[in-house]
């Protein structure tokens, strides 16, 4: 088949989490490596990818809306667009996508990143009547094996498996990201250390669930020695997510607590603080075990910042295991959470279970959560005006060019004006010591110290 994909333009929206914010970063990398140019809007663009994500229902009408946009959009110099939709809608859906999505022309599964420069190619070549799928997932590399197109030159994400074994009972991930499978310990840290001479500063390592990280692996390599190991590689700041409080165990919290490059932040999910809602959502920790948990990770790393994500509205949710929820929630004293009103997802357990709560009861509830979160999250963010805070700065604020962004080693949000002497643009991907001044619900604000390093 004529190469009729080179000097083609691209766009890649990307919804969802990590993994899918990885998995376009490869995209990218493969169209590139194939001749292709990153062009800023969709409207240019002769291939249009959607990295989807189904984790909750708004996910699916907000990717509708957009893909259906392209209809009225006049057609690219090219003269064809090609729309191909990569993620987890498109492998739960495969074929079936057309039903939503009309002008579909290519549907790509979690694990068939690889195929999509043919299937564009095929694409290019066929009638727009016809769509191109591919959701197989047996015999199929990782995508790290894939050519890369970082969005940030000093933050890679890292992905060390796929899949989750989990099955929580509101969750769809199993079902479209499949079983774990681990990589390969070696060429975890081999990928590690060619970043790091590549001038990599920051890492997050990937998983659905880090911490059963190698049971499928001969000789079950543990999280905690590939968390030591990736430490070793000169790697200025390591981060890693998601994690599951059931498998977040000892060894983690020492690896974590005697490396120095791990950041003092974790993102460890509870979900609710009903031991009740936990077994029913089939999370395998009790309120105690986590409140446990919380406790022996704050004693190991005095300062550690913990975040975490709260589903409310889970179906047969009464009023006292909400109030259970909103007492774990003081006890931990998170310095953030991501709250969600639980949405139904077809094909999962929970889906099943009938609940009459009003909407509106739910609603409040949510609302009383996110108070208490941000007042939680004002209050650890005031505890550090006055204080010196490491920040890697990511680029200019949305609201002013003079204004840097960048995130500190407990992850939370920072700004600061361009010190003089400096453009914001060498900044970027520089490490800087900002003094703290002020302190705002969901970010701080302060002056820069000394020199960019
Ligand atoms: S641990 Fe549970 S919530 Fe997380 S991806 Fe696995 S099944 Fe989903």
């Amino acid at each position: 088949m004529q190469d009729n994909l080179v000097g083609k333009t691209y766009f890649v929206k990307t919804f969802g989490c990590q993994m899918n914010l990885h998995d376009s970063e490869r995209v990218s990398g493969l169209l590139e490596s194939q001749g292709c140019i990153e062009v800023a809007t969709p409207q240019e663009a002769d291939i249009v990818v959607y990295m989807t994500c189904c984790v909750r229902e708004n996910a699916d009408t907000r990717l509708y809306g957009q893909v259906s946009a392209m209809v009225s959009a006049p057609p690219p110099p090219s003269g064809k667009r090609v729309i191909a939709i990569g993620g987890c809608i498109a492998q739960r859906d495969g074929e079936r996508i057309r039903t939503h999505i009309p002008n579909a022309n290519v549907v790509f599964g979690t694990s068939a990143l690889s195929s999509v420069p043919d299937l564009l190619r095929q694409a290019f070549a066929a009638d727009d009547k016809q769509i191109l799928v591919d959701t197989q997932e047996q015999g199929r590399g990782f995508s790290t094996e894939l050519p890369t197109h970082r969005e940030q030159a000093f933050h890679a994400w890292v992905p060390i498996m796929t899949g989750c074994n989990n099955f929580c009972t509101y969750c769809i991930v199993p079902h479209v990201r499949g079983r774990e499978k681990s990589r390969t310990f070696e060429s975890i840290v081999a990928e590690c250390k060619s970043l790091v001479g590549d001038g990599t500063r920051e890492i997050t390592l990937l998983g659905q669930n880090v911490n059963s990280y190698g049971r499928d692996l001969y000789g079950e390599p543990r999280f905690a020695d590939l968390l030591r190991a990736v430490g070793q590689t000169g790697i200025e700041r390591l981060r890693f997510t998601s994690s599951n409080p059931k498998d977040l165990t000892q060894d983690v919290i020492d690896a974590m607590a005697q490396t120095p490059c791990v950041m003092p932040h974790l993102h460890l999910a509870v979900q609710s603080g009903s031991t009740r809602i936990l077994k029913a959502m089939n999370r395998s920790y009790t309120r105690d075990q986590y409140l446990q948990l919380a406790h022996d990770l704050k004693s190991a790393m005095p300062g550690l910042a913990l975040t975490t994500d709260i589903i409310v509205g889970f179906p047969g949710e009464q009023e006292e295991d909400f109030e259970d929820t909103l007492s774990l929630v003081r006890k931990v004293g998170f310095s953030a959470a991501y709250t969600f009103i639980y949405s139904k997802r077809p094909g999962t357990p929970a889906a099943k279970i009938v609940d009459n709560t009003p909407h509106e009861v739910i609603q409040q509830r949510f609302d009383r959560l996110a108070d208490l979160v941000a007042e939680l999250a004002h209050n650890a963010n005031q505890k550090d005006v006055g204080s010196v805070s490491e920040v890697l700065v990511e680029g200019t604020s949305k609201r002013s060019g003079t204004v840097m962004v960048g995130h500190s080693k407990k992850n939370q949000t920072v700004h600061f004006e361009v010190p003089q002497g400096h453009e914001a643009s060498e900044l970027v991907g520089k490490i800087v010591d900002v003094s703290v001044t002020e302190a705002r619900t969901w970010y701080l604000s302060g002056e820069v110290l000394g020199d960019p390093r």
